[in-house]
């Protein structure tokens, strides 16, 4: 499979095909031909043909296809955990109790929120009139995905889309986009009419940019880097697209003096290293009270070097290796980088033994002593990395939280009900968690604050983002002479 295309699978045209690889073994799992600029027409093409249809489906119909697509994928979760398992390097475990079910309760929840889609009450808001409200899809949507959850992400920006009524084009991380082709099919086999959902594989600076500058696109839909987000939100401009942005986060995890701080070590450990630490919500920066900082550094520390890593079907891994080689050595050039200032108390290095040498793995790693202006503790890593920071007063840890351009997601750990208030209100994040971090549901919103982006996913909030509100105004009294017409002109 490469290219996904009114409802039919071919390969790209450009000429160019790229290798997916395992990055566990790096070995080949597939070799796809990439998109070309005039596949990219074919696809945007399609959606825009096949928007007039879907937009006028019944809700209830859209559901129907939806509900039977979630049994499709249930029944196929095996072969979509294996395959999303052999792109990214994921642990089985993962994919199976993680990245599979979440996808298949994301897609019940559409199903379900399809028929919900509600605007006010007609009401008469002048006396002489009518008003009332539509919410309409907003038509053709332009979605780009990042590589670290390739089907959850091709899951968050196709489900909302059709679900309210749009048609779309998908572009995947092109280093993992296996899972989203299986996706694609998956859907038309459920009954979706040809164009609703295409699925171009291309690279991001040709196809990726294009799409997002599209004349024919009328809503862009970027999760990645913030960096990259820049360039969409410029693209978008040019003829004035409706944007919704999921970007870089550096999530703090704030540990006050009465947490109880097992619960905190393990929750930094799970939330830090969750996917390999390529979580956009995951815990980066723990920051800790001085009187509990010395046992949870050492709890951590010894947690992390307790953890086994593997490949996808090693049933004793606790963690895949980094998406690939590029990502791994990003993340060594940073802890190295971090070596000159700080100090690493656990891991800080890639293992070279047996069958770990030929992936891309790297031992979590735990940094203490970096000053909260430091590259590892104020810019994404991505990867299995944690830095540790003291703090001594309350005002002091929400201040030292809120010091990111980042607003994604964060974290508190206290059992004291005001100081819990006062982090959940003042820390700047689409998301606090209290004595947790990382769990997502499909009926809460995801997205950012500040330079996270901007825009919901999942849950019926993210409606907000796929339709467009429409106010219909009937005149009631039947009169050629309205009273108002006296503010412009005079009847003779
Ligand atoms: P990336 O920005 O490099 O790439 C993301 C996607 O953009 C890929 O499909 C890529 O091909 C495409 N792309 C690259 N250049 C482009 C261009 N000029 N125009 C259009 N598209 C282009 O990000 P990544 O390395 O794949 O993913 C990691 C990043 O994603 C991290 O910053 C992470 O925080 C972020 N992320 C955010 C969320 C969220 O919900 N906020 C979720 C997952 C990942």
């Amino acid at each position: 499979m490469h290219q996904f295309i009114t409802g039919h699978s071919f390969s790209g045209t450009s000429g160019k095909s790229i290798d997916v690889i395992n990055p566990a073994t790096s070995e080949v799992v597939a070799s796809v031909g990439l998109a070309s600029l005039a596949d990219l027409e074919l696809a945007v093409a399609a959606a825009r043909s096949a928007f007039p249809s879907w937009s006028r489906t019944a809700p209830g119909e859209r559901a129907g296809i939806l509900q039977k697509f979630a049994r499709i994928v249930e029944e196929r979760a095996d072969e979509f955990s294996r395959v999303e398992s052999s792109q990214t390097g994921k642990p089985l475990r993962l994919t199976r109790e993680f990245d599979i079910p979440g996808t298949i309760d994301n897609i019940d929840f559409f199903a379900g929120a399809a028929r919900h889609l509600e605007g006010k009450a007609t009401a008469e808001y002048s006396p002489q009139h009518t008003s009332s409200i539509r919410r309409e899809a907003i038509g053709v949507v332009g979605a780009i995905a990042p590589w670290n959850y390739p089907l959850q992400m091709a899951a968050w920006k196709i489900l909302p889309a059709i679900a309210a009524g749009n048609t779309i084009v998908l572009k995947p991380a092109e280093i993992t986009p296996l899972t989203s082709l299986m996706f694609a099919q998956a859907l038309t086999d459920a009954g979706l009419p040809d164009g609703v959902v295409n699925v171009v594989v291309g690279d991001g600076h040709t196809v990726g940019a294009a799409l997002m500058r599209h004349p024919d696109v009328d809503m862009v839909s970027f999760t990645g880097s913030t960096a990259v987000g820049r360039t969409v939100l410029e693209a978008a401009a040019v003829n004035a697209k409706r944007v919704h942005l999921e970007l870089g986060g550096k999530a703090p995890f704030v540990v006050f003096d009465d947490a109880n701080v097992d619960a905190a070590v393990h929750g930094a450990v799970a939330g830090s290293l969750i996917n390999t630490g390529q979580d956009c919500t995951a815990a980066t920066r723990a920051i800790v009270h001085r009187s509990v900082y010395d046992e949870f550094v050492a709890k951590v520390a010894a947690r992390f070097d307790s953890i086994t890593l593997g490949a996808p079907d090693d049933t004793a891994a606790d963690l895949g290796p980094l998406v690939s080689f590029k990502q791994r050595d990003h993340v060594a050039g940073m802890v190295e980088r971090a070596r000159g200032y700080s100090k690493i108390m656990a891991g800080g290095f890639a293992p070279s033994d047996g069958s770990l040498g030929r992936g891309a793995f790297y031992r979590p790693t735990l940094v203490v002593d970096a000053a909260p202006d430091s590259e590892i503790v104020k810019d994404e890593v991505f990867g299995p990395v944690l830095a540790v920071i003291p703090f001594d007063t309350d005002d002091e840890g929400i201040r030292l939280a809120n010091d990111t351009v980042y607003g994604l997601a964060a974290s508190a750990w206290t059992n004291n009900l005001q100081r819990a208030l006062r982090a959940t209100r003042e820390i700047k994040a689409g998301c606090v968690w209290v004595n947790d971090h990382v769990p997502i549901i499909s009926e809460m919103p995801h997205g950012g604050f500040k330079q996270s982006g901007f825009g919901k996913d999942m849950s019926a909030y993210s409606f907000e983002e796929y339709t467009q509100v429409k106010h219909v105004m009937f005149e009631l009294d039947g009169l050629a002479e309205k009273d108002w017409h006296r503010t412009i002109f005079t009847l003779r």
